[in-house]
Formats: C-alpha cells, structure tokens, sequence
C-alpha cells in the first residue's frame, strides 16, 4: 500500500489516555501503528485466557510483547485465568462462532480491561478485537460497551479500525513483521470446528507454532 495515508485519530471526549485490549499482534499491529502515528498515549492490555493450549496463548503473548517493546509502548501482561473462562463457557461447548459463547468471552475479557482501566485512571478502552473480519463488530462493540458502562468515567471508543485501509495494513505489517499465524480463533472449540472443517475438506489438521506470516498466501484466522 504505497500511497497509503493514514487518518489522523483523536481519542472521544478528550480522553488523554487509552487502553488497548490486544488479542494478539497480527490484530493489534495496525492498531498499534495508527495510534502511535497520531501521537496517542496508550497502553496494550493483554488478557486473553480463551487462547488454548498454553504452547499457542504464550506464542501469541511473546508476539506482541515484542512488537510493544520495539514501539515503546507499555504491555500489561494480565492473567491467564483459563479455569474461570472454562466455568464460563459450560454450556456454551457446541455454540457456533459469533454466537452466545463468543459474547462471554468478549464480554469476560472486556470486564477485566475495563476493571483495569477504572483502577489505573485510563478513561478510553478499545480493543483490536474488531479489525479482523472474521469477527462480528456490532458484537464486539455492544461487550466493550456493556462493559465499561460497569465503571464510572470509563468509556469504550467504538471506532472500526479497518476502515480507510486497517484491515489491509494489518496483513501487510504481519507480513513485514512475519508475525505468528494462527489458524482459528483461539479456544479449545474453535480448535476443535476448524480441525473438523479442515478435515472434511481433506486439509491437515492445525499444528501449534508452525506458521508464520508471509510463508504464503492465506490469511490467519484470529
Ligand atoms: S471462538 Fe473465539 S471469540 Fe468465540 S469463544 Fe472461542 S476464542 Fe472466544
């Protein structure tokens, strides 16, 4: 993208400080470049205990802490609380993606964001969550709002980071990056109905660790 121009962001109702809840650093990465070109103060939360097996949450964890380090940007490395998400997700085991599970798991991730920024004095939370467009925005938007209406002087900024090019720039960054590429969402269902499409189409079945961006052409599937 050599022309490309990136827009100006201003953080809503003067807020000075955000909180970016990264779900891992193919997702974040553009964000994190917008956000940095238009000189906001901002800081990467990350806690994201649906990511499973362990191997694939640290692979993922190690990715954008690096890329953090490399901005400067401070990385809040939060809990790996993968039990309670469990005992959240009872029930839910065979849901569709997009669908009830994924709205506890957006919204149990949000609750602690927005818990972290109401202790901490941030007054913004966003999250890279709603770059990739295999993940429904209007879903992910009513989580982060639902969540910070929890804690007073906590908003959520609902802005769609892949528009005016984002969801472009983030492949292309991963690639210059050769960030990790994973191949399904990220919990242990979503493992599960990848493996079992891929199956039935003839595919091998996903292996932990292996793929990066830029290897080929296909895209991840956060
Ligand atoms: S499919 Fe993704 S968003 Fe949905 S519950 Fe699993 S990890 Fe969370």
């Amino acid at each position: 993208m050599e022309n490309f121009v990136r827009p100006v962001l201003t953080l809503p109702d003067s807020a000075e400080r955000l909180l970016l809840h990264s779900c891992c650093a193919p997702c974040s990465g553009e964000v994190m470049e917008a956000l940095h070109a238009s000189g906001i103060d901002y800081t990467v939360f990350f806690y994201n205990p649906n990511i499973h097996p362990k191997r694939e949450y640290l692979i993922r964890k190690e990715e954008n802490i690096r890329f953090a380090e490399q901005h400067n940007v401070p990385f809040v490395d939060a809990d790996y609380d993968s039990d309670n998400w469990f005992e959240r997700a009872k029930g839910m085991e065979w849901e569709p993606e997009r669908g009830v599970r994924c709205t506890m798991c957006f919204d149990m991730r949000f609750e602690r964001t927005a818990l972290y920024a109401y202790e901490n004095n941030f007054s913004m939370i966003s999250s890279s969550l709603g770059i990739s467009r295999w993940k429904n925005m209007q879903q992910i938007n009513d989580c982060g709002i639902r969540a910070a209406s929890q804690y007073p002087g906590v908003k959520y900024w609902d802005y769609n980071w892949r528009k005016q090019g984002g969801s472009a720039r983030m492949i292309e960054i991963s690639k210059r990056e050769r960030f990790y590429q994973q191949e399904y969402c990220g919990c242990i269902y979503s493992l599960r109905d990848s493996n079992k499409h891929r199956k039935s189409h003839g595919r091998d079945i996903i292996r932990i660790g292996v793929k990066y961006y830029g290897d080929d052409d296909t895209e991840g599937a956060c």
